[in-house]
């Protein structure tokens, strides 16, 4: 097809379940017979400045989670103007639903009713000029991809993705060395030995949201524990071949009110002045590499304390702090704040946005990690975004569960296609 004349002919939006058995959205755009499907993930430690996910409230559906709202108004308001643009002109596209909108976190359409047919318009365009969706990507942004990024496989799940008792949400082993499929390899034969060892010792390999085992091990330090022991009987070193990263995901355990991180399974508390030692702790003890989220989304003192303290030497991802978002992005620059973001599309609710926040942090030397979310679908989307863009990492959950292998296996498939 002529790429030039191609138009968006029919938007068709449905309520899907995700991987908790939430609804969510998958919206298809057709451009005549050719067509492209996207679904929008969901979280559960929700950062309070992300944009907004539209439900329904309707006690009476899924507990007030339905999203036939949203699903409406992609079919109504949305297709009526986007129907008859080029799916080329994703910038265009994105900025008519962004002014059709109108509010500053996108609460009247829905950030997720806006992202499906944000995503699904980039992949109908890819499909007309017959690319892959990473190359088109690429190319539509001005990138090269080179490697897959290296992946942060959360092996143990605890906070708001299990009933664990940790405090910390999760702990990934980060494998240093090789390709991205002998580093896939390599997570997978630790999180097989760690099964057993955890079985072994009688604790509970039933897994968490993200596919990591939620066992109930008491002090949050066991968690590093665990994942150290499993690493050196599955015939690894930590430190040379293996590193590990936590997300604390603090805000979940920020007490705004008292100003104090209270830690439940330990029993201690933490001001913004003395949290940076809690990690200092930790990083001289186990490799410690990425601490994203350490201090609370909004506690600029606690992310400056840890940032000098600890930002020379460790990976300091925000993600609750930036929420994807440019302006947020812009003043953690602008205060010296943590050095790398954590990308998730519907943090923010366009494509276009998402790249904007990706280029501000390349350009600034912020690492680039390219995230799920806690509810999935077997959308591979943020897979093929990762490449495209040359992220630093791709943080798509452990080594379990369709919907998070969807994406380490397309990337697979990338990396082979690259080679
Ligand atoms: P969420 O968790 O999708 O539940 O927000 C992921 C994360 O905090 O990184
Ligand atoms: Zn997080």
């Amino acid at each position: 097809m002529d790429m030039k004349k191609a138009t968006i002919t029919k938007i068709c939006a449905r309520e899907i379940l995700d991987s908790r058995g939430n609804p969510t959205i998958e919206t298809t755009v057709w451009a005549g017979a050719v067509s492209a499907t996207a679904s929008v993930p969901s979280g559960a430690s929700t950062g309070t400045h992300e944009a907004h996910e539209l439900r329904d409230g309707d006690k009476k559906r899924y507990g007030g989670k339905g999203v036939l709202t949203a699903v409406k108004n992609v079919n109504g308001p949305i297709a009526k103007k986007v129907m008859g643009m080029n799916p080329a002109n994703q910038k265009l596209i994105d900025g008519v639903m962004l002014a059709m909108d109108g509010t500053p976190n996108k609460s009247k359409l829905g950030a997720n009713s806006i992202l499906s047919v944000s995503l699904a318009t980039a992949r109908l365009a890819a499909r007309l000029e017959n690319k892959e969706l990473y190359q088109y990507l690429a190319g539509l942004y001005g990138y090269k991809p080179k490697n897959v990024p290296v992946p942060l496989f959360n092996v143990v799940n605890g906070g708001a993705h299990a009933d664990s008792g940790l405090d910390i949400q999760e702990f990934f082993i980060i494998p240093q060395k090789g390709k991205f499929s002998e580093r896939l390899r390599a997570g997978a034969e630790v999180y097989q030995q760690l099964k057993k060892n955890l079985a072994g010792k009688k604790l509970a390999t039933s897994i968490g949201d993200e596919g990591g085992f939620a066992p109930h091990l008491g002090k949050n330090e066991k968690g590093f524990e665990v994942l150290s022991q499993a690493i050196k009987d599955a015939g690894y070193v930590l430190g040379r071949d293996f590193a590990l990263g936590i997300d604390a995901a603090s805000s979940e355990f920020f007490d705004a009110k008292s100003g104090t991180y209270d830690l439940t399974a330990s029993g201690k508390k933490y001001t913004p002045k003395t949290i940076a030692g809690m990690y200092k702790q930790w990083f001289a003890k186990y490799h410690l590499q990425i601490i994203e989220d350490g201090c609370a989304e909004d506690d600029f003192i606690g992310w400056k304390a840890i940032s000098a303290e600890l930002g020379k030497k460790t990976i300091l991802v925000g993600d609750d702090l930036f929420v994807t978002n440019i302006a947020r992005l812009q003043k953690g620059i602008d205060e010296g704040i943590a050095n790398a973001i954590l990308i998730k599309v519907n943090q923010i609710g366009t494509l276009t946005e998402t790249l904007q926040a990706i280029q501000l942090a390349q350009k600034n030397n912020y690492k680039v990690v390219i995230s799920h979310r806690s509810g999935e679908t077997n959308d591979d989307f943020i897979a093929d975004l990762a490449v495209a863009v040359n992220a630093d990492y791709a943080k798509m959950g452990s080594l379990s569960r369709g919907e998070r292998l969807a994406k380490y296996n397309r990337l697979m498939a990338i990396e082979a296609e690259l080679s």
